[in-house]
């Protein structure tokens, strides 16, 4: 059989519109069947095994079986020394920030180093100037959009390079290799990724989502969230006659925020530091509802920013009166690290398939949460591998064509990694 790059694989998917959107329904969108469809297709057609199409939720899930045929790898099956069912996921959909119908990829060959237009009608330029990172580029090949549309590297780079990696697998069965799995999941820009994901039946012991960026990223370390929303009571009165009477819940909503930590909001902190954020505010004199939301890497300066949030409505009610102020404070995510620190092989293995592959490790903290996140406490274990991409859910989204061979490449040393583990 003909074999497809990962540069055809990734130019084929993002040209099928994936974008997602709020909704109480997942998929969110129909479009992300046409995707999901053609994934089931194409899995089968490089021989996967048990290839499911989640008939209600669109999830795509594959098997490629240990590859037990090599004398060597059986001896050690047989000696009880068996490799670890090892997953790989990437989501289907694509951020709502900007349009994702009608994606015109273009190849920049052998970048230069200076401005890229993306669309002259338009002036749209992807410009070093802003974007130093381009710099890293120089002599290599560039995806960029046409300046309408994002490109959508994120993630069916992830998507592309997962594939790739299947498909070398299955066309070369000399490779040792153990068991895999293979999820591509809807609605992950969302945060409904993995509200239907079936651990059970996908049958990893670990997993990585490829769903970062810059090659060498390794990621297992996100926030601890929740979201805290502010009812404030006020009360109304003609504001002629309102003197010792009127209790203006916008200013209330102003004291409240006044009394947080100054510095700890998003504009003024990075790497572990937390934060509270005033995400949206309605209301009037009468009423106000402020959405916050709660972050921080640490559980324990977590739990104290929580606390921290419901005494400042107390102080204030001891001021006002009873029930002026109500916060309804929700958990919705947890770091990772927890549940990864056990299985810290997952890392080492993934710095030295880097290592393997020429490419320096970046390990960073997340400012976010992964679908791998919720993953690891529905116990599936999962960090997140980059994909190559840059500048993801936007006009000025790019990726380089060898760091996806690179991270392809990433995927078959990880895999391999593990096929002489206990
Ligand atoms: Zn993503």
């Amino acid at each position: 059989m003909e074999h497809t790059s990962v540069l055809e694989r990734f130019l084929r998917y993002v040209k099928i519109d994936t974008q997602s959107e709020e909704s109480d329904q997942v998929p969110s969108t129909g479009k992300q069947w046409n995707l999901a469809r053609l994934l089931a297709e194409e899995l089968n057609q490089i021989g996967a095994s048990n290839v499911r199409l989640d008939p209600e939720h669109a999830y795509v899930y594959a098997e490629i079986p240990a590859s037990g045929n090599l004398p060597e790898t059986k001896a050690r099956l047989e000696a009880g020394a068996k490799a670890p069912v090892l997953g790989f996921i990437a989501h289907m959909d694509t951020s709502n920030a900007v349009s994702g119908a009608d994606v015109n990829p273009r190849i920049v060959k052998d970048y230069d180093g200076g401005e890229i237009v993306l669309n002259a009608v338009n002036g749209v330029v992807l410009s070093p100037s802003e974007y130093p990172d381009l710099l890293k580029y120089r002599g290599r090949d560039l995806v960029v959009t046409d300046g309408n549309t994002l490109l959508g590297a994120d993630d069916k780079a992830g998507i592309a390079e997962i594939m790739a990696m299947a498909e070398y697998l299955l066309s070369n069965p000399s490779v040792p290799h153990g068991e895999i799995r293979i999820g591509f999941t809807p609605d992950e820009e969302v945060g409904r990724g993995v509200d239907y994901f079936d651990v059970p039946g996908f049958g990893a012991d670990y997993a990585y989502t490829v769903d970062g960026g810059e090659v060498g990223e390794i990621e297992y370390e996100n926030f601890n969230a929740a979201s805290a929303r502010l009812h404030i009571h006020g009360t109304s009165i003609h504001p002629g006659s309102a003197k010792g009477k009127m209790i203006n819940a916008i200013l209330l909503a102003s004291e409240f925020q006044n009394l947080l930590p100054v510095y700890e909001n998003p504009s003024s902190t990075e790497g572990y530091e937390g934060f509270y954020h005033p995400d949206s505010i309605a209301g009037n004199v009468d009423e106000v509802q402020v959405d916050y939301i709660i972050r921080d890497h640490d559980m324990e300066k977590f739990e104290q920013k929580k606390d921290f949030f419901r005494k400042t409505c107390d102080f204030l009610n001891e001021k006002y009166g009873k029930g002026t102020f109500t916060a309804e404070i929700s958990d919705s995510y947890y770091n990772m690290k927890e549940k990864i620190l056990p299985h810290m092989h997952l890392i080492d293995n993934a710095k030295k398939a880097m290592e393997e592959a020429g490419v320096k490790p970046i390990i960073l903290p997340i400012r976010g949460g992964t679908d791998g996140a919720r993953l690891s406490y529905m116990g599936l274990p999962c960090p997140n591998l980059c994909t190559g991409g840059q500048n993801c859910h936007g006009r000025y989204e790019y990726v380089c064509v060898q760091s996806m061979e690179t991270v392809v490449d990433i995927l078959l040393n990880l895999v391999q990694r593990y096929t002489a583990a206990k």
